[in-house]
């Protein structure tokens, strides 16, 4: 049914008296405590409390209110758990909504991430406050998922940062949310600079807000800031807007001696000789810098515990000021017509010393014993606030690699070994092949490479001299593909303990991905596989998904062409896509690793010097990519070992802490793994597959 297209006199008298009235000159930590409700944990909505968060009081003023006109935008950076989203995003938007109408964009990470917060957070939002609930307009088409039209017309867009949805349209507000979960460049530029452009007309009235725990790695390890107001260099994101600001620090007040500073996680102090992270965070306190008075999170100072305490009398101060001890601030503020304002672990409201310093010396234990440093990475990012410094590759060459060189036998699986995964990489133009690794992976994936081989030579006959040499050409003949089967997914190796047995390959991984159809014969290839019962065996991946996905992602690219497509939305073949950063890092890691333990990587005396250069030939940027040292660089070393540990991640091997314990039938002792065995007096050393049975259609 069409709706009426006239309204009736009165509902327009009373829509346009709302945009008649002045908007509220409430400053927002004030207008807060009657318009905002906040999930209180447990779902249930209740009105803000600026007493548990009263670091807030700052930053919500720079945002709404008299203080607000003196800057153009304002910049939270903070870990989680501070109650950063509520007070500076919830609190803007219900102020807006109820107070002060103005179209307003708000941008999330990613389109999903934006609707899923449109449909729980906002409308949690929406529901529970009396205020923001009468602004709405009662015509169901004003409110749907990727907009909101008020009673007075004002719209409130709900986007994601892509060029087109941030294009053109005019703006007086714009908020920001996760914004280091944002790509630092959409293909336009830097996000906020493309946000803030919409609020342009509006000049000083206008409100750009972006706030985020930091997620760019530090650029420059060795930087000595300043002042401790200034960030380390990062590749983008919130630090390096903060950075552009006035630089703020929460200050706390030492209850002892009165003197102030801002206390970091480095400042935390506890055992750190206790190796149970569960009873180390138990022994965590705060010394003064100034009077060395030590104080514990929950010591009662005139009757509240410390860290509430110190919260309630803080102070956000800006770069080049101090405060004495009656709390006068003095000194010159940095310039800057953006307020920023960064806080740090030590002081979130919802999250506890103890806890931050147990997933730190979690995260810390998995990083030293196996070189993974995603959780330390994460917590230092989402639980301290700070950026982080990845281990640096630097201290590894290729003649470096090449000396740990060892008599490991040739083309023998060692004696510690549990599974063999081999890894192929497509090799397109003049020299056509394809690239073959196989590595052997023992007890806390301590690994070896085992096995390199090209596969150069095609079976197809020259039509003058059959037995002439013909090259393997990969985008062209299916029959060339059908050599993977027999002379990688087939083969197994000799182990080396005397015993005769041999193992079986347990996994290949194959890139997709090449010159002009490559990608079409390799899902053809995993079609024949599948008829043939093997393609369990094998798994297709391809490079570069985005950042901050999920490290192996399982996709099905629509791949049949138009004739041939029934009702099939996607394509039949599921396709690997690799976070490749990640898993260069991982792998990086792993090669860094000199001792023998877990993650470690072992060379046969055998390979090649060029070997080396191609597990060197690929750096890390700042912002956390891996590129060729120079474009003509060979990199399939370290390609093969990286799809390596996407394998091993798709086998949930990484996850694997207790290797004594029961695993796997193909991880098992050599006595009762299923992929050794023991090949009889003149029997082939290949032998065959057995076939995964299909599971029958049910539909
Ligand atoms: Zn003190």
């Amino acid at each position: 049914m069409i709706e009426p297209r006239y309204a009736r006199a009165e509902s327009i008298l009373k829509d346009t008296i709302a945009l008649l009235l002045p908007p509220s000159r409430m400053a927002l930590s004030e207008s807060a405590k009657e318009v905002l409700y906040v999930n209180n944990g447990g779902g249930n909505m209740i009105p803000f409390d600026l007493t548990l968060t009263p670091y807030m009081k700052g930053p919500m003023d720079c945002a709404i209110g008299p203080e607000a006109r003196k800057y153009s935008s304002v910049i939270f950076a903070g870990p989680a758990r501070t109650g950063k989203t509520a007070a500076n995003i919830m609190g803007s938007l219900a102020h807006i909504i109820s107070r002060a109408p103005g179209d307003t964009l708000f941008v999330h990470m990613t389109q999903k991430k934006a609707q899923e917060w449109r449909k729980t957070e906002l409308e949690r939002l929406l529901r529970a406050s009396p205020e923001v609930r009468a602004a709405l307009s009662p015509r169901p088409r004003d409110n749907n998922v990727s907009e909101i039209i008020l009673r007075n017309g004002t719209l409130i867009k709900i986007a994601h940062p892509s060029p087109a949805e941030l294009a053109s349209s005019t703006f007086k507000n714009v908020l920001m949310t996760d914004y280091d979960r944002m790509p630092a460049d959409n293909g336009e530029g830097a996000v906020f600079d493309q946000a803030a452009k919409r609020t342009q007309t509006y000049g000083s009235s206008s409100l750009v807000l972006a706030e985020s725990s930091p997620g760019f790695d530090i650029t420059d390890p060795t930087f000595v800031p300043a002042s401790p107001h200034e960030a380390p260099p990062v590749a983008g994101g919130i630090l390096a807007l903060y950075n552009q600001g006035d630089r703020r620090l929460y200050y706390w007040q030492c209850p002892d001696c009165g003197e102030w500073h801002s206390p970091t996680f480095a400042d935390l102090l506890w055992d750190t000789e206790e190796r149970d992270p569960a009873k180390a965070s138990k022994t965590v306190e705060l010394p003064c810098p100034h009077c060395g008075t030590v104080f514990q999170e929950n010591q009662m100072i005139k009757g509240e515990p410390f860290k509430r305490y110190v919260n309630n009398r803080g102070i956000w101060v800006p770069e080049g000021c101090q405060l004495d001890q009656n709390g006068v601030m003095t000194g010159d503020r940095r310039e800057s017509t953006i307020a920023s304002f960064w806080q740090h672990g030590p002081s979130a409201t919802f999250q506890t010393w103890r806890q931050l310093v147990f997933k730190y010396a979690t995260a810390k234990k998995v990083s030293d014993e196996t070189g993974d440093f995603e959780a330390l990475r994460v917590t230092v990012n989402v639980d301290q606030g700070r950026p982080f410094t990845p281990p640096r590759s630097a201290d590894r060459d290729p003649a470096g690699l090449a000396a740990r060189r060892e008599d490991i036998g040739v083309k023998v699986v060692p004696d510690w070994a549990r599974f063999l995964l081999a890894s192929i990489d497509v090799q397109g133009g003049k020299n056509r092949r394809w690239v073959v690794q196989v590595q052997a992976f023992g007890k806390g994936l301590r690994s070896a490479i085992i096995d390199r081989f090209e596969i150069v030579r095609s079976r197809r006959g020259r039509e003058d001299d059959p037995k002439g040499f013909v090259r393997v050409h990969p985008g062209v003949y299916a029959e060339d593909w059908d050599l993977l089967i027999e002379k990688v997914m087939y083969k197994s190796y000799l182990i080396d303990d005397g015993s005769g047995r041999q193992m079986g390959i347990y996994r290949t991984s194959c890139d997709s991905n090449g010159e002009d159809g490559v990608t079409d014969q390799a899902y053809q290839f995993w079609r024949r596989l599948k008829k043939m019962g093997l393609h369990h065996k094998f798994f297709l991946v391809k490079g570069g998904a985005r950042k901050g996905s999920p490290m192996v992602t399982k996709t099905f690219p629509d791949n049949t062409s138009r004739n041939d497509r029934k009702v099939k939305v996607s394509g039949d073949v599921p396709v690997y896509l690799l976070q490749s950063d990640k898993l260069k890092d991982i792998a990086s890691a792993s090669l860094n690793r000199l001792d023998v333990g877990p993650r470690h990587v072992s060379f046969p005396e055998w390979l090649p010097e060029s070997f080396f250069s191609e597990l060197m030939s690929e750096e890390r940027d700042a912002s956390g990519h891996w590129d060729k040292i120079s474009p003509s660089a060979s990199n399939e070393g370290f390609d093969l070992v990286a799809y390596n540990w996407a394998v091993l991640h798709m086998l949930k091997a990484d996850k694997i802490v207790e290797w004594d314990s029961k695993l796997p039938a193909y991880m098992a002792d050599f006595d009762s793994n299923a992929e050794v065995f023991k090949p009889t007096e003149g029997e082939e050393e290949v032998r065959e597959i057995k076939p995964r049975r299909r599971r029958r259609r049910t539909t």
